[in-house]
C-alpha cells in the first residue's frame, strides 16, 4: 500500500521502542535493567483509582464533552489558579487524551505548510515528529550541558524568521532534567512578547523538581504572554496516572476551540472515568507527590554520582523529572570487542547487547553526545545497572 507522503520523516518514539525492547527481552527470561522508563514505577494513589471505581459503580460511562467535562475543567482551573496564579476560563481549557493528544492538536491548529517552529535541543522526542505531522519546519536551537541545556534568549532572536509560527519550551525538561528560573524565563518572554509566536509552554515535569527549586511558569512571570501562549500539563507523571491517558492545554481561546474542534473529528472525549480520577488527582491530598520526590531525588543524586565516576562520563545534574542525561562522548572512538562505538546510538546498542542495559540514545533527542537514563526504577536497579555501565566502560579500548 502506497502510504502517505507525510509519513516521510515519521518514526516510532524511540523512547517507547527502548522500553518496549527491554520490555521483550525480559519476556524471554534475559536479565536486562532498563533505563527507558518514561513513567514514574509508582502505583496510582489510591484516592484516585476509588475516584475512577466510583466513576465506573455510579455508570458515567458514555461519552462526555468532547473537550472534557467541566468538572475537571474546573479542577484544571483551580490548578492553574492554586499553583501557577494564573486564571484561565473553562473555555480557554481543553481536555485531551495525554499532554501530548494536546500537543498534537496545538500543532495541527496553528502549523500551516512550510510554517517554523522553534524547538530548543536536546528535545522530547515527539516535537519535531508533531511538527513534520502538520507540515511544519521543526527549527533546531542546539544546546549542550556547558550552557545548562538551556537556550539564550539571543539563540532564540537569531532563530526567528518570517516564518516562525511557534516556539516550544519545555521546563523541566525531559531529556536534561534542566529547568528555567524565573529570571530565565523573563529574558525569553522580553524577547516573544508581541512577536505573535505562540509559546507552547510543556509543563507536563513541573512538580517534580528538586533542592527547593520553584518551577515557574513562563505566563506567570510574564502574564502578558498569556495572549500567545499555551499552557500544557497533565496528570501523567505527576500522579503517575501515565495510563490513564489525560492531559490538558489553556490558552487563548481560538487555539482552544480549533484544538477542541480537531478532538472532536478524531478521538472525542477522553475517557470518562479517567476523567474522574483526573478530578481526584487535582482537586485531592497533593501529599502523595512529595512521597515519589523524595524516592526520586535518592535516586537521582545516586545515579549522577555514579554516572560522574564512570571515565569518559560527564553527568549534568538535573533540577527536575526523573532522567539523568550523562555526555558519554569520552568514550566515542573506542572499540567494544570489534566494534568502534561511534555515537551513541552504538553506545546504547553495545550496553543492551554485551551489559544487557537499555538506555534511550541522545541521537533520538538531538543531542548525540548523550544517552538518556530514567531513575523511575528501583535504586537496587539502579545500582545493578550502574555497575554493569561501570564494568562496561573499562572493558572498552
Ligand atoms: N511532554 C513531555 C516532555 C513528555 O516527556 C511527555 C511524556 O513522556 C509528554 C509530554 C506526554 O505526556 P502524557 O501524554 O502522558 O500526558
Amino acid at each position: 500500500m502506497k502510504i502517505a507522503q507525510r509519513m516521510e520523516h515519521i518514526k516510532p518514539s524511540p523512547t517507547l521502542a527502548v522500553s518496549a525492547k527491554a520490555a521483550a527481552m525480559k519476556a524471554q527470561g534475559i536479565d536486562v535493567i532498563g533505563f527507558g522508563a518514561g513513567e514514574p514505577d509508582f502505583d496510582t494513589p489510591d484516592h484516585i483509582k476509588q475516584a475512577a471505581i466510583a466513576a465506573l459503580a455510579a455508570g458515567f460511562t458514555k461519552y462526555t464533552p468532547v473537550g472534557g467535562t467541566e468538572d475537571l475543567k474546573n479542577a484544571v482551573a483551580a490548578k492553574f489558579k492554586r499553583d501557577n496564579s494564573l486564571e484561565y476560563k473553562n473555555s480557554e481549557i481543553l481536555i485531551s487524551c495525554g499532554a501530548k493528544h494536546s500537543l498534537y492538536n496545538a500543532f495541527q491548529a496553528v502549523l500551516n505548510e512550510g510554517d517554523e517552529i522553534i524547538i530548543p535541543a536536546p528535545y522530547w522526542v515527539s516535537y519535531p515528529d508533531m511538527a513534520y505531522l502538520a507540515g511544519a519546519v521543526p527549527v533546531i536551537i542546539e544546546t549542550t550541558d556547558a550552557s545548562g541545556f538551556k537556550v539564550t534568549p539571543e539563540q532564540v532572536r537569531a532563530a526567528i524568521t518570517p516564518r516562525t509560527r511557534a516556539f516550544v519550551l519545555n521546563s523541566p525538561s525531559n531529556p536534561t532534567g534542566a529547568a528555567y528560573s524565573a529570571d530565565e524565563l523573563r529574558a525569553l518572554a522580553d524577547v516573544l512578547l508581541g512577536t505573535g509566536i505562540l509559546v507552547v509552554s510543556d509543563e507536563i515535569y513541573e512538580s517534580l523538581v528538586y533542592d527547593g527549586f520553584t518551577c515557574t511558569s513562563i505566563v506567570t512571570v510574564e502574564p502578558r504572554l498569556k495572549e500567545q501562549a499555551l499552557v500544557v500539563n497533565g496528570v501523567s507523571k505527576t500522579y503517575s496516572m501515565t495510563g490513564w491517558r489525560i492531559g490538558y492545554a489553556a490558552g487563548p481561546l481560538d487555539v482552544i476551540k480549533a484544538m477542541t474542534d480537531i478532538q472532536s473529528q478524531s478521538t472525542s472525549n477522553p475517557t470518562s472515568i479517567a476523567q474522574k480520577a483526573s478530578v481526584a488527582a487535582l482537586n485531592g491530598p497533593q501529599d502523595c507527590i512529595n512521597e515519589m520526590l523524595q524516592a526520586f531525588d535518592k535516586r537521582r543524586t545516586y545515579m549522577v554520582k555514579r554516572l560522574n565516576a564512570i571515565e569518559g562520563f560527564s553527568c549534568f545534574m538535573p533540577n527536575g523529572a526523573f532522567y539523568t542525561f550523562p555526555n558519554v562522548s569520552g568514550v566515542y572512538g573506542k572499540k567494544s570487542g570489534s566494534t568502534v562505538i561511534d555515537g551513541s546510538d552504538d553506545l546504547a546498542a553495545a550496553l543492551l547487547e554485551t551489559a544487557r542495559v537499555a538506555v534511550v540514545a541522545g541521537s533520538a533527542f538531538g543531542a548525540d553526545s548523550c544517552i538518556r537514563l530514567s531513575y523511575a526504577i528501583s535504586l537496587e536497579n539502579i545500582e545493578k545497572g550502574l555497575d554493569r555501565i561501570e564494568a562496561f566502560v573499562k572493558t572498552l579500548i
